[in-house]
């Protein structure tokens, strides 16, 4: 199958691998059997609240986990004995990515560094980029002069520079106020669907879910609840809890 493929992966914190105890199960399940299906150049969120193991299941994919259980898979190869930095995959949080002494266009050019490319080609490159997300003529800027919204934005196409297969986002607008976050959202999706990158997308807010993804995942307590287009997600949610996550409720 092509695309991302994950299988009845679990994650488990807290249990030594190996340990011949652990029968009664210490730890922590932060991933439950998850499954999900991404789709070359599809934009899926997972949605939860706090705690419910969306970091977790993110990471265990980037290869960061181990996986406690399952597969995960992409264009059919499984990438068990494929560690982080050759799944050629893009990773994107927060926060506090940035190279605060570089100015912006060093830092875009950081994620082009492993591709073989002249001053030019690269220049060419970042300036495409920079126009991506709305930053056209900021190369000099240094980063302590941009706004939080302005980093996030070098931060996704410093991430998007190498052509990553699959780009995670972990909450990346989750500091930025609420007005700007669905502003951003929108401007996020369409930079991912211009570059017909696939991505999942984490955060705990449902308007930010709908606004980014082509489809929405709902997490809670390490399961997967339910995942479907935004517009099916409201208008059938498929227990009272995923209508909840979904604001549906007082
Ligand atoms: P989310 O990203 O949805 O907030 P996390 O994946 O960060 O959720 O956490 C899921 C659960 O796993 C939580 O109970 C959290 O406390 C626990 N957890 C996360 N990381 C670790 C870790 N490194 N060690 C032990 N427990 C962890
Ligand atoms: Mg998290």
């Amino acid at each position: 199958m092509a695309g991302l493929e994950i299988r009845d992966v679990t994650v488990r914190y807290g249990v030594p691998t190996g340990s011949t105890r652990g029968r009664g199960s210490t730890g922590v399940t932060a991933v439950d059997q998850v499954s999900l299906a991404v789709a070359p150049g599809e934009v899926v969120a997972l949605l939860g609240p706090s705690g419910c193991g969306k970091s977790s299941l993110l990471r265990a994919v980037a290869g960061l986990e181990p996986l406690s259980g399952g597969q995960v898979l992409y264009d059919g190869e499984d990438l068990a004995g494929v560690p982080v930095h050759k799944r050629r995959f893009g990773l994107m949080f927060q926060e506090g990515q940035l190279f605060p002494h570089r100015d912006v266009r060093r830092n875009v050019a950081y994620g082009l560094e492993t591709q073989d490319l002249s001053r030019a080609e690269r220049d060419a490159r970042v300036s495409a980029l920079l126009d991506l997300v709305g930053l056209a003529g900021y190369e000099g800027r240094s980063v302590p002069t941009l706004s939080g919204g302005e980093q996030q934005r070098v931060a996704l196409a410093r991430a998007l520079a190498p052509r990553p297969r699959l780009l995670l986002l972990d909450e990346p607008l989750s500091a930025l106020d609420r007005q700007l976050r669905e502003r951003l959202a929108g401007e996020v999706r369409a930079a991912l669907v211009e570059t017909g990158t696939t991505a999942v997308f984490v955060t705990h807010d449902h308007a930010e879910a709908a606004a980014v993804a082509d489809r929405v995942g709902v997490m809670d307590r390490g399961r997967l609840l339910q995942v479907a287009a935004p517009d099916e997600l409201r208008a059938a949610p498929a227990s009272d809890r995923v209508a909840e996550f979904l604001g549906l409720h007082g």
